[in-house]
């Protein structure tokens, strides 16, 4: 039986597992992310201690983690990661770091790229190509399977940073939120995101009644921007994940929000009456990413 390496690098965990796919997990582990000196060795440690627990080699190593990180094999840098807000991880060795030693395939790619690849194996998007995965937490990330792969193109797609049309109530005043992305401020991300949530609320998202009117603006621009992502992608499924989507009103808020924007041009039920088997909650749970490195794991080692 085939072993592999699973590893979900996250902005606060990197949540690492040893088994045979991600149903047969035979060891799990929570590594905090401070630096990446103290964090990638403790990966690396975790996967080969867990492997020799098991008394097998490991197969193959999959790495689904936060960005942006070089994805391209041909580069010198493949597996680092470019220049990224969070302090000190700029230029991480993140690949060379985890796998130090070893002679093994490897795969990484985004979190949400590798959740995009474990929901369209055998998740809520089981089948669906293309099917896209996003999610809204901290910030808004998304994924995209192409012909069974994961697109990484240029770089690999940033969803969450589109430019998103504002909101306006019934008398048509316009919404003159600011929005909190660094780079664009009121991109998706800065107008949805969990940060843009409480910075509108002045409370966590968390923390936020269901009938809390900022729930009806996070359904516009959460639509907005999928709208475009409809347009652009053709997606046949689309799984909405992340913190934010724990509130269990938002998806058919999204849901109407939606129809409206996109105003029947797209002749296809999933986008009009059938818009809720559409646009799904994912089947792994806040456990796509993880189960993503399984399936990159699987592709680095040929048999998936
Ligand atoms: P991350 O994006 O850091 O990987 P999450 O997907 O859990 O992690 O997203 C964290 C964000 O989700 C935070 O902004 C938090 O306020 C928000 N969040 C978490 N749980 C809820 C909830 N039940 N309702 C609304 N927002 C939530
Ligand atoms: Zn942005």
């Amino acid at each position: 039986m085939a072993l592999y390496g699973a590893v979900e690098g996250g902005g606060t965990k990197f949540v690492c597992a040893v088994g045979g796919g991600p149903s047969d997990r035979l060891a799990t582990a929570r590594i905090p992310t401070t630096t990446p000196a103290e964090t990638l060795p403790r990966v690396r440690r975790f996967l080969l201690d867990a492997a020799a627990q098991v008394g097998q080699p490991l197969t193959a190593i999959g790495i689904a983690t936060f960005g942006p990180i070089e994805l391209d094999r041909q580069s010198p840098r493949y597996g680092y990661m470019l220049p990224t807000p969070k302090p000190g991880w700029s230029g991480a060795p993140v690949v060379a770091t985890i796998t130090a030693g070893l002679d093994l395939p490897v795969a990484v790619d985004t979190d949400v790229n590798g959740a995009a690849l474990a929901e369209y194996r055998w998740g809520a998007a089981q089948g669906y190509d293309p099917a896209l995965y996003v999610t809204v937490g901290t910030g808004i990330g998304g994924g995209v399977v192409i012909g069974g792969a994961p697109l990484h193109g240029l770089l690999h797609p940033e969803m969450g940073h589109i430019a998103v049309p504002r909101a306006r109530d019934a008398a048509g005043n316009r919404d003159e939120f600011a929005g909190i992305c660094p780079f664009h401020g009121d991109c998706m991300e800065g107008m949805a995101a969990g940060g843009a949530l409480a910075a509108r609320a002045g409370r966590p998202a968390d923390d936020l009644a269901p009938d809390d009117p900022v729930w009806e603006l996070e359904a516009h621009y959460l639509a907005a921007g999928l709208a475009q992502h409809i347009l652009v992608l053709s997606p046949q499924r689309i799984v909405l994940g992340g913190g934010v989507l724990q509130q269990a009103h938002l998806l058919p808020r999204i849901h109407a929000a939606l129809r409206d924007q996109l105003r029947s041009y797209i002749v296809r039920p999933q986008v009009d009456a059938d818009v809720s088997s559409y646009v799904v909650k994912p089947h792994f749970g806040d456990e796509a990413g993880l189960a993503g490195a399984f399936a990159l794991a699987m592709s680095a080692a040929g048999s998936a």
